[in-house]
C-alpha cells in the first residue's frame, strides 16, 4: 500500500517548520511495513484527490488569507473532511478551516470545516506551551507557539488540550480543537515529532496499523514535557 501524504500549500503555509510533520507520518508509515509519499501540494495546482493524511502548516498573514481563499475554491479539503480521513492544521491552518479568521486588519471567512471562529490578539503568543489532551493521546502535549490569532470554540465543540503552560487559543484555557478526524492546534514543533502518540491518532485514523513509537522519540519527547514541567513549576 502506498500512504501519500499531502503537505498543502507549502508554498504560502511553510512557516516554522511544520513540513517535519510529513516527514513524522511517513517514517511512521515505513516502519508499519507501507510505502509513504510526501506530496508537496503548491498552491497554483490542484489540490489532489488521493491522500491519505492533509497537513497544514502556519503562515503569516497575506499567505494565509490567499491560502484560504484558494482552498475554498479548489473544493478538495471540504471532500476531504467529509470523507473522515485526517487531517491535521497547525496555527494558520487551524485558523482558516475555522468559520472565520482576522488578518491584515480585516475579517476573512474560512472553510468554516473547523467549529472555530478567530480573532487577532491584544498581541503575539511566544514561547513553549504545554497541554493536558482531551483526546487519547498520552498524558501530555509539547510544542511552541507563535501566533497573534486567538481562537475561539463554538457551542459544545471540543478542544485538543487544556493549556498547562503558554496561551494556545486564548480563550477558555484550551488550545486547539478536534472535529472527527481533524485536529488543528497552535502546536509548532513540528508538533509530531514532539507528540508520537498524536501522530499514532492520526495514523490510526488512517487505518495505518498501530506501530509503537521508538524509545529514544518517547524519551525526546519525555523531556520536553520535563523541562515545561519544570519551567511551570518555578514560574
Ligand atoms: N498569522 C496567524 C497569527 O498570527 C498565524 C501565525 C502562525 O501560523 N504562526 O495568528
Amino acid at each position: 500500500m502506498m500512504v501519500r501524504i499531502v503537505v498543502v500549500y507549502p508554498d504560502l503555509l511553510g512557516t516554522y517548520g511544520d513540513r517535519g510533520n510529513a516527514l513524522v507520518l511517513a517514517a511512521a508509515v515505513r516502519r508499519a511495513g507501507h510505502e509513504a509519499e510526501v506530496v508537496d501540494a503548491s498552491s497554483d495546482r490542484p489540490l489532489p484527490h488521493d491522500g491519505a493524511f492533509y497537513l497544514l502548516g502556519g503562515g503569516e498573514d497575506g499567505p494565509q488569507v490567499l491560502a484560504a481563499r484558494l482552498l475554498a475554491r479548489d473544493g478538495t479539503l471540504r471532500a476531504v473532511v467529509e470523507e473522515g480521513r485526517p487531517v491535521l492544521a497547525v496555527c494558520a491552518g487551524l485558523q482558516l478551516l475555522g468559520r472565520s479568521f482576522a488578518a491584515e486588519g480585516a475579517e476573512h471567512e474560512g472553510l468554516g470545516l473547523l467549529p472555530v471562529r478567530s480573532a487577532s490578539g491584544e498581541r503575539r503568543a511566544v514561547g513553549e506551551v504545554l497541554t493536558s489532551p482531551v483526546i487519547s493521546v498520552g498524558a501530555y502535549l509539547t510544542g511552541f507557539e507563535n501566533h497573534r490569532g486567538v481562537t475561539t470554540l463554538e457551542g459544545d465543540a471540543v478542544p485538543l488540550g487544556r493549556v498547562l503552560v503558554g496561551v494556545g487559543n486564548g480563550v477558555g484555557g484550551v488550545d486547539g480543537v478536534v472535529a472527527g478526524s481533524v485536529v488543528g492546534t497552535y502546536l509548532h514543533g513540528p508538533v509530531l515529532a514532539r507528540n508520537p502518540y498524536l501522530a499514532a491518532w492520526l495514523l490510526e485514523r488512517a487505518h495505518v496499523p498501530r506501530v509503537e513509537p521508538s524509545t529514544a522519540w518517547r524519551e525526546l519527547a519525555d523531556a520536553r514535557i520535563r523541562a515545561a514541567l519544570q519551567s511551570r513549576a518555578s514560574g
